[in-house]
């Protein structure tokens, strides 16, 4: 038996006043998702804990069985893996950008989406002389962003960010936020890669006569690398991942996965839906656990544009559609959290979840909806439930006892 577990980021939401007070799972027409639910097991769920609204990054390491408290540090490790930088333990990854100060002052955190790339090299040749020991490895990603990692003895992720999340104020110096000689060591190391990007980023041929300047770094989301078991090593499972976002790819990695990033896949609105599952069909063929991630809903929720919600989980459901044929498979579907467009951002309201394939015990739910799922049989689980409960079955669980 073989699971196709995909995640509709931010897909989950509140009744909205421009869709009649019914959410955009309510709203949209998703034959397909109506019969994975009418055939399988719903419920809702916790993806962290109630009332907790999670990041993508901590709830998908909840939805694929590893304990976030456990294995988070920051999001920063997987941008890294997922830029497809190979981490050894005890780097200290960051995410950054960027940017544009005048006189200190941040103007523009993203130096008008310039490409990093243009100047990836310049920061490839900074190196780190005021603290022993310390390697910063450089890798430009999409648009404005680059990862920035620290490798060396001694290293801590307790530090903040450069980056003040704002303009009109200054950019930050790094502070350890604990009082070990790691923290005191990374922060330092961190203000001195800063310092010595605003020097070669200043003189920086590609921002000659540019109305966007990018002479300075911003980095933020701080996180150290500690190796997880792999899903083959944890369940057994030959997994593998396809995604579009560096760090849905990351999380992914760190678990294990092979990943695949579809070309033709956007990671946006306006996703092409085809090259996710033409990517998922192959993946399936030589892997017992394939997860999908689509990033467009929680796009619209962070728009607050409730229609732009119907329509992706309309294209989400043409693409489920791919699937409905598949022979000794279970489909998972759900979200990683809900992302209300009433509110633009992450909430704590569990997410709909649906387990639909062979074995599965159907309920009396016959539409994928966050109010329909309530009233199904998996009741109201945590994201750290979901694993053990595919696992079972798949036929993969242990028995407790004797
Ligand atoms: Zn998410
Ligand atoms: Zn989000």
């Amino acid at each position: 038996m073989k699971c196709l577990f995909v995640v509709a980021d931010g897909a989950a939401d509140r009744p909205c006043k421009e869709l009649g007070g019914k959410t955009p799972f309510q709203a949209a027409n998703t034959p397909n998702l109506d019969t994975l639910a009418a055939d399988g097991v719903n419920g809702i769920m916790d993806v962290i804990s109630p009332g907790v609204p999670p990041g993508s990054d901590t709830a998908h390491l909840a939805l694929f069985g590893y304990n976030p408290c456990k294995y988070y540090t920051g999001r920063g490790t997987f941008e890294a893996l997922g830029a497809g930088i190979e981490l050894k333990e005890g780097d200290v990854a960051f995410r950054g950008n960027i940017a544009m100060i005048e006189k200190g002052i941040v103007k523009d955190r993203r130096a008008g989406r310039r490409d990093a790339k243009l100047f990836e090299k310049a920061l490839k040749g900074i190196r780190i002389e005021r603290v022993q020991g310390i390697k910063p490895v450089v890798k430009a990603t999409v648009g404005h962003r680059f990862v920035l990692v620290l490798r060396g003895k001694n290293l801590s992720c307790g530090i903040t960010d450069t980056d003040p999340h704002k303009t009109g104020v200054r950019i930050q110096k790094s502070k350890p936020l604990e009082k070990s000689e790691a923290a005191i060591r990374t922060a330092a190391a961190v203000n001195e890669f800063t310092e010595k990007a605003l020097n070669v980023l200043k003189k920086h041929p590609a921002n000659k006569n540019q109305k966007f300047k990018a002479n300075a770094v911003l980095l933020r989301g701080a996180g150290i690398f500690k190796p997880m078991p792999s899903m083959k090593k944890k369940y057994g499972l030959r997994a593998a991942g396809v995604a579009k976002g560096a760090l849905y790819l990351g999380v992914a990695r760190a678990v294990g996965m092979k990943t695949i990033a579809p070309k033709k896949a956007t990671g946006t609105v306006n996703e092409n839906y085809e090259s996710l599952a033409r990517a998922a069909l192959k993946a399936l063929k030589n892997h017992d656990f394939v997860f999908v991630h689509v990033k467009g809903p929680d796009l619209a929720g962070h728009d607050g544009k409730p229609k732009e919600k119907v329509r992706v989980i309309e294209g989400i459901d043409g693409m489920m559609g791919k699937f409905m044929k598949l022979k000794n498979t279970l489909i998972v579907f759900t979200s990683d959290h809900s992302t209300p467009c009433s509110l633009k951002n992450h909430s704590g309201d569990p997410v709909p979840v649906m387990i639909s394939g062979p074995g599965v015990r159907p309920d009396d739910v016959i539409s994928f909806d966050e109010i329909s799922a309530a009233k199904g049989g998996l009741n109201r689980i945590t994201g750290l439930s979901l694993m053990p409960i595919v696992l079972d079955l798949m036929g993969k669980s242990k028995k407790y006892g004797a």
